[in-house]
């Protein structure tokens, strides 16, 4: 299979189009009907010469992710289930920035975004890593989970078509940019503007291919969503922090953390025998003296495991040694699974003590989360359903 162009940066196609001979202003077009336009095929560039999209269609592949099952509505938070070429299932989720209360509607969003198929990583709670790690993404399948939800967005809302650049060097013009926001330019039905990387599979054990990716989505030519808008979030790989602590770009980091003492964080992430929270925090300290920016510290409660006073503190001193923020998530039940999520008493006491111990902390408190479960239980149930038609 050739290489998907979506995995190219602007630069990696200018190369070739110089040797192509081709003038740069068709590479700014190429670009414009992948980003802006979303085409799905090469024969769709109407304004590029049709050797060059014959081409273009002979040397790479434009591949587009199928759309085998959705949950939830406009306006709310919405799982996509994508079969990807070779048939694998993953997820995506899109959260709506203010949640639809009183009828509201809201139209910009977080998209989660899924990193592998399947997780190598076991966590025992997890839906994810349930059935074990099957393949990495590659960039174009990451990115592609972006332009796959706003054409979606876009079909469903009728914001389509989009208008057609014109050809030659003035089409060099940026092509139907919102007014809304110049500085940021972005497509008129434009929908995502804020990406987690929270989806399937532990983002930092696909290094390469996710950074391709981020650097895709975030460029002024490409994906154009702001650097500081992109959380990737960590099981916990020390040596991926330290290097993400190196990277030009300012995205943002969460860690996953579940378990404030090696004791409680070992019993449900068998990452944490690899690297135990000294090592951990050591890698956050680093991050926090390279970037000087905040971390998010993601603590699903579960029932009887890590939800008593005695997490409160050894959690509120790591909080506050390195100045993050925590996130506290009430446990989504996975089927098959025993864990709890704790009753909304015990969630609400478990905050006031760690806001006592003057910790920035929110707790998530939307109802309905039958949905919005975190990502892998979408592609676990149908994969279930499918062997059980079969049997
Ligand atoms: N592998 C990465 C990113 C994907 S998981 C990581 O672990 O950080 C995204 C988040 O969802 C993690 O914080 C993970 O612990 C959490 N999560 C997994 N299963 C969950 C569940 N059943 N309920 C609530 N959160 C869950
Ligand atoms: Fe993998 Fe993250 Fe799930 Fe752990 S929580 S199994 S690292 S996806």
């Amino acid at each position: 299979m050739p290489t998907d162009i979506k995995s190219l940066t602007r630069a990696e196609l200018e190369a070739q189009f110089t040797a192509w001979s081709l003038p740069g202003y068709r590479v700014k077009q190429v670009m414009d009907w992948l980003y802006v336009q979303r085409v799905t095929s090469f024969a769709a560039m109407s304004n590029l010469p049709k050797e060059l999209r014959e081409r273009l269609a002979r040397d790479y592949a434009l591949q587009t992710l199928t759309l085998v099952r959705k949950q939830g509505s406009r306006d709310t938070t919405q799982k996509f289930l994508w079969r990807l070429a070779d048939h694998s299932l993953i997820e995506s989720v899109l959260i709506p920035a203010n949640p639809s209360l009183y009828g509201a509607t809201s139209d910009r969003h977080t998209l989660c975004l899924s990193t592998q198929v399947g997780c190598a990583y076991g966590c025992k709670f997890c839906a994810s890593g349930l059935r074990g790690w099957k393949r990495n993404l590659h960039a174009h399948e990451m990115v592609e989970q972006v332009l796959g939800v706003e054409r979606f967005c876009a079909g469903a809302t009728g914001t389509a078509p989009v208008a057609v650049p014109a050809a030659g060097p003035e089409a060099a013009a940026p092509a139907v940019l919102t007014p809304r926001n110049p500085a940021r330019a972005f497509p008129a039905d434009r929908v995502v503007d804020n990406i987690v990387v929270m989806g399937m599979g532990e983002p930092f054990a696909n290094y390469d291919q996710l950074m391709q990716a981020l650097r895709l989505l975030n460029s002024p030519w490409g994906g154009r969503i702001g650097a500081r808008k992109i959380t990737v979030s960590t099981s916990g790989l020390a040596p991926q922090i330290r290097r993400f602590a190196d990277e030009p770009e300012q995205f943002s980091l969460a860690v996953s953390l579940h378990g404030a003492t090696d004791a409680v964080r070992g019993q449900i992430m068998p990452v944490n025998r690899k690297y135990p929270l000294k090592e951990l925090v050591a890698a956050l300290e680093y991050y926090q003296m390279k970037r000087g920016r905040q971390i998010t510290f993601e603590y699903i409660l579960i029932a009887g495991i890590n939800d008593g006073r005695e997490q409160v503190g050894p959690l509120a001193a790591l909080a506050r040694r390195l100045h993050a923020k925590v996130n506290l998530i009430p446990y989504n039940t996975v089927e098959g699974l025993a864990w709890r999520r704790p009753s909304d008493a015990v969630c609400e006491q478990f905050l006031r003590s760690l806001k006592a111990q003057k910790v920035v902390c929110t707790l998530r408190r939307e109802k309905g989360h039958d949905i919005d479960a975190a990502c892998g239980q979408l592609r676990l149930k149908t994969e279930r359903e499918a062997e059980a038609a079969l049997s």
